[in-house]
C-alpha cells in the first residue's frame, strides 16, 4: 500500500515522493538540507521543473553525495521539439545527472496546447529522441484540464500524467484517475494541499492516498513540514468516519471561488500579486486585521487597486476564476476593514 509501480515505466517508489516548488522560495542552505532530511527518511521521488527557478539546481546540489537511488522526474513548458530538448540540457545541467529518469510536457493548458506538443515539431517529438539517446527514461504529461488529461489517456502517447488531485478538487476521481491507472499510465498526484489552501495536513495526505496506485508530492520547505506528512503517510493512513465528516465541513466552506494559489495568472501588467490579494481575508483571519495597516500586505493592497479589470489574467488561470472581480471585492473588503 505505501509502496507504488509507476505505470508502464516499471519505477517502484513510496507513494509519498517530494514536490519541488516551495525549496525555490526559501534560502539555499535550508532547501538543500529539507531535501537531504528527506531523501534520508525514504523519499525515492522527487518531481521539479525549469518553471521552479532555483529548485533543480538545489536539489542537484543535495542529490550530488546520496548513494540512494533517487528517481528524479523534471518538465517543461517548451512547446516545441528544440525547445524542449533545450530544456531537457539545462535540466541535466542543472540536477547534475547523465540522465533524468521522466521528463513531462508541463502545464498542458488546452487541446491547442496538446495537439501543439504532439504535433509534427512540437516537443513530444524532441522527448522521444532524448529518450532514444538514453538523456530521459520515460515521458509524461502534467495538465490542470481534465480534457487535455481524458486525450491524453485515449491517445496512449505518454507513460505518465500528473493531475490535480484534493478533497478541495477531486473531479479526478471519477473517471481520468481510474481511467489512467487501467491504461497503465502512472500517476502523479499534486495539489494535494490545493496550493496551500488546505491546512489540515493529516486530511490532505490522508485523502490523497485514499487512492490507490498514485504517488503525492506534496511541496515542503521544511524537515518539520516534510516529518509531518511523512509521519501520516508511515502511520495508519485511513480515513475514518469522522474525517470525512470534516472534509464534508471543509468543502462547504469552500467554492468555486477558492484560489490555488498556483500564479499560473502572472504576470499582472499592473504588478498585483493576485492570490495574495484574493487571499487577503483568509490572511486577516490567521494574522490580524494590522497586516492591513503595517505588514507587507498595505503595499501589495495598494497596488491592487491599480487594477485596470483588463482581463489579461482572466485566461490564463486552469479554475475561470473571475479575477478581476474577486480583485475587486478584495480591494473593497480591505476598505470596510479599515473605516
Ligand atoms: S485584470 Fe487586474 S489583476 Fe488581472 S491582469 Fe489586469 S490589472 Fe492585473
Ligand atoms: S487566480 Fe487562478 S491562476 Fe491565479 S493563483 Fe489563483 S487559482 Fe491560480
Amino acid at each position: 500500500m505505501r509502496r507504488v509501480v509507476l505505470g508502464k515505466t516499471g519505477m517502484e517508489i513510496n507513494r509519498l515522493g517530494f514536490g519541488g516548488i516551495p525549496i525555490q522560495r526559501i534560502d539555499q542552505k535550508q532547501a538543500i538540507e529539507t531535501v537531504v532530511h528527506a531523501v534520508e527518511r525514504g523519499v525515492d521521488f522527487i518531481d521539479t521543473a525549469r518553471a521552479y527557478t532555483t529548485s533543480e539546481k538545489r536539489i542537484g546540489i543535495a542529490l550530488k553525495e546520496s548513494e540512494k537511488r533517487v528517481f528524479i522526474a523534471s518538465k517543461s513548458q517548451q512547446r516545441t521539439a528544440d525547445g524542449i530538448r533545450s530544456d531537457i540540457e539545462k535540466s541535466l545541467y542543472d540536477l547534475q545527472k547523465d540522465s533524468l529518469d521522466l521528463y513531462q510536457c508541463h502545464f498542458v493548458r488546452d487541446l491547442d496546447a496538446y495537439r501543439e506538443i504532439t504535433g509534427r515539431g512540437g516537443a513530444l517529438e524532441g522527448l522521444l529522441k532524448a529518450r532514444d539517446e538514453g538523456l530521459i527514461r520515460h515521458i509524461g504529461l502534467t495538465s490542470h484540464s481534465l480534457d487535455v488529461l481524458r486525450y491524453a489517456i485515449d491517445d496512449g502517447l505518454f507513460e505518465t500524467l500528473m493531475v490535480c488531485y484534493s478533497y478541495l478538487e477531486w473531479a479526478a476521481e471519477k473517471a481520468v484517475i481510474p481511467n489512467a491507472l487501467a491504461a497503465h499510465m502512472g500517476v502523479i498526484v499534486m495539489k494535494t494541499f490545493s496550493g496551500g489552501v488546505i491546512e489540515n495536513a493529516r486530511l490532505a495526505v490522508k485523502f490523497g492516498l485514499a487512492f490507490e496506485g498514485t504517488v503525492l508530492i506534496p511541496g515542503v520547505e521544511s524537515k518539520e513540514r516534510f516529518d509531518e506528512n511523512w509521519e501520516i503517510f508511515c502511520g495508519d493512513a485511513t480515513l475514518g468516519r469522522k474525517e470525512m465528516l470534516e472534509i464534508e465541513n471543509e468543502r462547504r466552506q469552500f467554492d468555486k471561488q477558492f484560489c490555488r494559489r498556483c500564479d499560473y495568472c502572472l504576470p499582472c501588467p499592473e504588478g498585483i500579486s493576485i492570490q495574495i490579494v484574493i487571499g487577503i481575508r483568509s490572511m486577516v483571519k490567521r494574522m490580524g486585521r494590522s497586516i492591513l495597516q503595517s505588514g507587507w500586505q498595505k503595499d501589495v493592497i495598494e497596488k491592487a487597486r491599480n487594477c485596470t479589470q483588463c482581463g489579461a489574467c482572466l485566461e490564463r488561470c486552469p479554475y475561470d476564476l473571475p479575477i478581476p472581480e474577486l480583485i475587486k471585492e478584495s480591494v473593497a473588503w480591505v476598505e470596510d476593514q479599515l473605516e
